[in-house]
């Protein structure tokens, strides 16, 4: 068995966890990317150009940056990512995404559009300390479901296909002995260790972690461990799992208040998105989204305000004051396990949908 099936994957997590393939590794580091693609004016001459930026709208502890990216003469994807170790309760993601584009660096790039796809997906980006095993008896674990990213060059495509080619061909040496056993499988990692992709990611392996200190002392470490090849930091750096720390609701920092919901064609409010997200689910079906516990939502509303009604990026949860409980909307559910990941009590389990529901993204 192969798994592939993306960050904090639903049969890769119970892999790892079962046969303790994550032992003294660190916690993985997830960030959310919220995008959207932009129908604008035709303008042959700015197709290939790049924007990449880092920091705003978020706060100084938080790490992120966003992109522009124009992909055909009327075509322009735009992106924030929001890593999921952000402390304040109150950060709510796609305010977060539309601060981002009212920026006027961004806003020109988007001028006179209006959203034709939107998107949102979880990235694993704590690096080389954050891998698990990637073999075991009878499976290999592949792309981002083991945590093969880039952060800082920016690369998650280019390590899915590194990984792909190394698991085919150690399966291939398997195939020819009929030998799936964990110590011929082993192979896989040991010739994924010889390309290049993981010795870039051996080079960067404190940089992520250090963030935890700030954005400043993050990015001293990430001019040290490029120039140094990775001696700097010295060790290992060690982080919390992203759910811990979350800063009381109401007493977080001060976050940039976004440019009000559908003020314009490019400020469009998440409903609106979600339309463009195309996603869909049976609705004659049990919630594939289980909250563990309600007394913990409860809880959770007391402390930190539910802040999963606002790090989703599907508007799925809302609290139900007259119930005093959370409701759960799933059909709107893009699939992105934000949830699963940054809950701080640990109350909300992401499974796959019946019947294949799910975003029907396209150009994403
Ligand atoms: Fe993502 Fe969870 Fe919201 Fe679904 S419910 S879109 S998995 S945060």
């Amino acid at each position: 068995m192969v798994l592939g099936e993306g960050a904090a994957g639903y049969l890769t997590d119970k892999l790892v966890e079962r046969k303790k393939m994550s032992a003294d590794r660190n916690h993985q580091a997830y960030a959310l990317g919220i995008k959207e693609i932009f129908e604008v004016p035709a303008d042959p001459d700015r197709v290939g150009h790049i924007l990449h930026t880092f920091g705003y709208p978020l706060d100084s502890h938080t790490y992120g940056g966003g992109f522009v990216y124009r992909f055909s003469p009327t075509r322009v994807a735009v992106g924030l990512v929001t890593a999921l170790d952000y402390k304040p309760a109150d950060l709510n993601t796609h305010d977060m995404f539309r601060a981002f584009k009212a920026h006027p660096l961004i806003a020109r790039e988007i001028e006179g559009g209006q959203v034709a796809a939107y998107g949102a997906k979880l990235l694993p980006e704590g690096g080389y300390f954050a891998i698990p095993e990637l073999a075991t008896d009878g499976a290999l674990i592949v792309g981002d479901a083991g945590g093969l990213l880039d952060s800082v060059r920016l690369k998650g495509i280019h390590m899915a296909l590194y990984s792909g080619m190394a698991a085919g061909d150690a399966l291939w040496e398997c195939w020819q002995k009929k030998d799936w056993s964990a110590a011929a499988l082993k192979q896989y990692p040991a010739r994924l260790h010889q390309t290049k992709g993981w010795k870039d990611l051996h080079n960067i392996r404190n940089v992520r972690a250090s963030f935890k200190f700030g954005t400043l002392p993050g990015v001293v470490a990430t001019g040290l461990s490029v120039m140094t090849g990775g001696m700097l930091p010295p060790g290992r750096v060690r982080r919390d799992p992203d759910y811990a720390g979350m800063i009381r609701s109401g007493s977080a920092r001060k976050l940039p208040v976004p440019p009000k919901a559908n003020s314009s064609k490019q400020q469009v409010d998440l409903l609106t998105d979600l339309f463009h997200s195309g996603t869909k689910h049976e609705e004659n079906q049990p919630s594939h989204l289980r909250i563990l516990d309600p007394n913990l939502c409860r809880q959770c509303k007391a402390e930190y305000d539910a802040p999963c009604t606002r790090f989703c990026p599907a508007q799925v949860y809302e609290w139900d004051e007259a119930d005093q409980k959370i409701r759960v909307s799933f059909t709107n559910c893009l699939h992105c396990k934000t949830c699963q990941v940054k809950n701080p009590k640990r109350n909300i389990e992401w499974t796959p949908p019946e019947g294949g529901g799910g975003p029907a993204y396209r150009d994403m």
